[in-house]
């Protein structure tokens, strides 16, 4: 099967979903969007209100920010790969619970596999966690560890991991807005090399 049909497939099973109680409340599970040959992805927490309407990911504010930081090093969503360790909206925008970060990853964990991403940029320090640790390196607060390069081996070739602040963080904090742009710059350098 070429990765276009296990892609379809994982986003169908994703979308009728029942393997915790998020699913129950959604409108609209959100698998990810983007290209399947994709060298970077970027991975959020979980989808929020528009996310959750439209059925896709970062489609709100904070898409908008990530939008602009991807087109400030010359990327658009059609070359890239983005999605979130949640697929289903927590009701007010709660942080996910490791209930269902535990239940929800392994469709994660399955796009990575298909993917094969040569860089994966965890957004925000639930992503953050999550990635490190399955890639067998200790999770530091975001704020230590934004921007810095973590080289995994997998069966398909390394992978390298870089974390950075979510995109929903800078509309709060405008110098962090500032950070994410160099950690962008570093992940343009990165990707040349690639
Ligand atoms: Fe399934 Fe993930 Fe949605 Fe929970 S959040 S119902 S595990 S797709
Ligand atoms: N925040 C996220 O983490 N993911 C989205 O898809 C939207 C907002």
């Amino acid at each position: 099967m070429g990765k276009e049909e296990l892609m379809k497939k994982l986003e169908e099973r994703i979308r009728n979903c029942q393997k915790c109680p998020l699913g129950q409340l959604r409108t609209n599970a959100v698998p990810g969007a983007g290209s399947y040959d994709a060298k970077v992805m970027f991975v959020g927490e979980a989808p929020g209100y528009w996310e959750d309407q439209r059925g896709l990911p970062f489609v709100g504010r904070a898409g908008k920010v990530l939008d602009e930081l991807l087109a400030e090093i010359g990327l658009s969503r059609d070359e890239v790969y983005i999605t979130n360790v949640v697929k289903c909206r927590p009701p007010g925008n709660r942080d996910p619970t490791e209930e269902e970060i535990k239940a929800c990853a392994p469709y994660l964990d399955r796009q990575i596999d298909i993917i094969r991403p040569k860089v994966i940029v965890p957004l925000g320090r639930h992503s953050m966690r999550y990635l490190l640790e399955k890639f067998g390196f200790k999770a530091e607060p975001i704020s230590k560890i934004h921007g810095k390069t973590f080289r995994a081996r997998t069966l398909f070739g390394e992978i390298v991991i870089m974390p950075t602040y979510h995109p929903a963080a800078a509309l709060y904090k405008p110098q962090l807005l500032e950070a994410i742009r160099e950690d962008f710059r570093k992940l343009k350098t990165l990707l040349e090399e690639k």
